[in-house]
């Protein structure tokens, strides 16, 4: 049977509930006291609140902690959030953040290790072996995406191909000539690959390539077929980021039902980005996590600006670690219709319920005469989608309609358009057109 095979770490990836959750929590008080004595931002939280860390003696506790935000790791530039003297620091990254501080983050030889241990795991999760060659094409930098993934893919004893970014027609002849086998990038850049090897003449199928591993970036399922159908592989989804380690703490298996979250070393939560209030299994909301096993740079309850949501249920692989939903969007993107937050991604999955596809779509949010506000959503019409038969589409519609009403708490306006006047692609069309001239509260 193949399944020790295809799992890096069975004694952690596949623990029971209780056993991890023992192990959390063991691991969750020594992080809280290594940071209570270490660090003077987290030292003046917990005083504040009268908060003892020895007094922590089940996990839910942690959730009578204050979130620590990129504001609050800004404002330690450059060291002040290290939980360990420089000299025990082996290496420094940083966050590409929007701040103006990025975030520096350092790690010791054991945070290395573990770093490493966990980029071998969702390697091993989609298949890879000592047997691939693997082509990095992420920026080899600051950034921890290029030197995180390089090191766990040694680790596995693949060969590693550090092509980094630029010069598209160099990768595509190193993709050709090397006999890459599987491509790490982000999806944005799968797609201008892609492009490039049509223009210079190369049939992918010619190409050893079998396998995609992509993040950096929110995507989803369309650009996912996108890249497989022009690049004939299976594409897999990792998560990670610098403020919490790198890539390495979420990554898909072959089932690609969610992406399996290292929680033997974070903590998960999935929390309402504008009240902070935890919020059930299968709810979208705000991604939180905690670090319970690193030195240099732990963060506890760290807000990821990420929305996603959180599956507990067993995944065919035996893999017994949580699931994420692969990150629909950024909470930036929160619009407030009528006084509802909402999430412009939630409409997506409706859709794909309704319609059993998912068009590209586009919020529109406008004032009628009466100064109240008003939710369109446009919806582009394929073939796929909309039958010509007018009654089966207002069939469709209503019960679109009807379902975003119950799930926003907003009845919409639906418009069905051409694609093209939304765009079909994410990064041109803006999800959200906000006609209302400034009046958004608190703007
Ligand atoms: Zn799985």
């Amino acid at each position: 049977m193949g399944i020790a095979m295809t799992i890096w770490d069975q004694s952690r990836e596949c623990m029971s509930r209780d056993q991890l959750e023992q192990l959390q929590l063991e691991r969750l008080q020594a992080t809280l006291n290594r940071v209570y004595r270490n660090v003077s931002f987290y030292k003046k939280t917990f005083d504040r609140i009268g908060f003892d860390p020895e007094d922590i003696d089940d996990l839910g506790a942690l959730s009578v902690l204050p979130f620590t935000s990129r504001k609050d790791l800004a404002a330690a530039y450059p060291y002040e959030m290290f939980a360990v003297p420089l000299r025990e620091v082996v290496r420094i990254h940083a966050s590409s953040g929007t701040l103006e501080n990025p975030s520096i983050v350092g790690y010791t030889a054991n945070d290395v290790r573990h770093w490493q241990d966990l980029v071998a795991r969702l390697l091993t999760a989609v298949g890879v072996t000592r047997d691939d060659v693997v082509q990095v094409a992420f920026n080899y930098g600051l950034f921890t995406g290029a030197f995180g993934l390089h090191y766990g893919i040694e680790r596995i004893g693949a060969s590693v191909v550090p092509a980094s970014v630029g010069n598209t027609r160099r990768q595509v002849s190193i993709l050709k000539d090397y006999r890459t086998t599987t491509l790490v990038c982000t999806p944005g850049y799968a797609l201008r690959i892609a492009q490039v090897l049509e223009r210079m003449g190369i049939d992918p199928k010619t190409l050893a390539l079998k396998r995609g591993i992509f993040g950096g970036e929110p995507w989803d399922e369309q650009m996912r077929t996108a890249v497989e159908q022009q690049l004939y592989i299976r594409v897999y989804d990792n998560y990670g980021l610098s403020e919490v380690m790198g890539p390495g703490v979420a990554g898909e298996c072959l089932n690609r039902q969610g992406l399996h979250l290292a929680e033997d070393h974070f903590i998960a939560e999935i929390v309402d980005p504008v009240t902070g209030q935890i919020l059930p299994d299968g709810s979208t909301g705000e991604l939180v996590l905690t670090t319970i096993t690193k030195e240099a740079f732990p963060v506890i309850r760290f807000r990821t600006g990420d929305l996603t949501s959180l599956d507990r249920t067993a995944c065919p692989c035996g893999r017994t670690l949580a699931r994420i939903a692969g990150i629909a969007g950024r909470c930036d993107d929160i619009v407030i219709v009528k006084g509802v937050n909402i999430h412009p991604v939630e409409v997506g999955p409706i859709l794909r319920e309704v319609t059993g596809t998912e068009p590209a779509y586009q919020l529109v949010v406008d004032r009628d005469d009466a100064y109240q506000d008003r939710l369109g959503i446009r919806i582009a019409v394929s073939e796929a989608l909309f039958f010509d038969k007018m009654e089966k589409q207002r069939v469709m519609v209503d019960r679109l309609r009807k379902k975003i009403r119950d799930t926003l708490g907003v009845t919409p306006d639906i418009y069905l358009v051409e694609a093209a006047s939304i765009g079909t692609d994410s990064e041109t069309a803006p999800r959200v057109v906000d006609k209302r001239t400034r009046g958004k509260p608190g703007a």
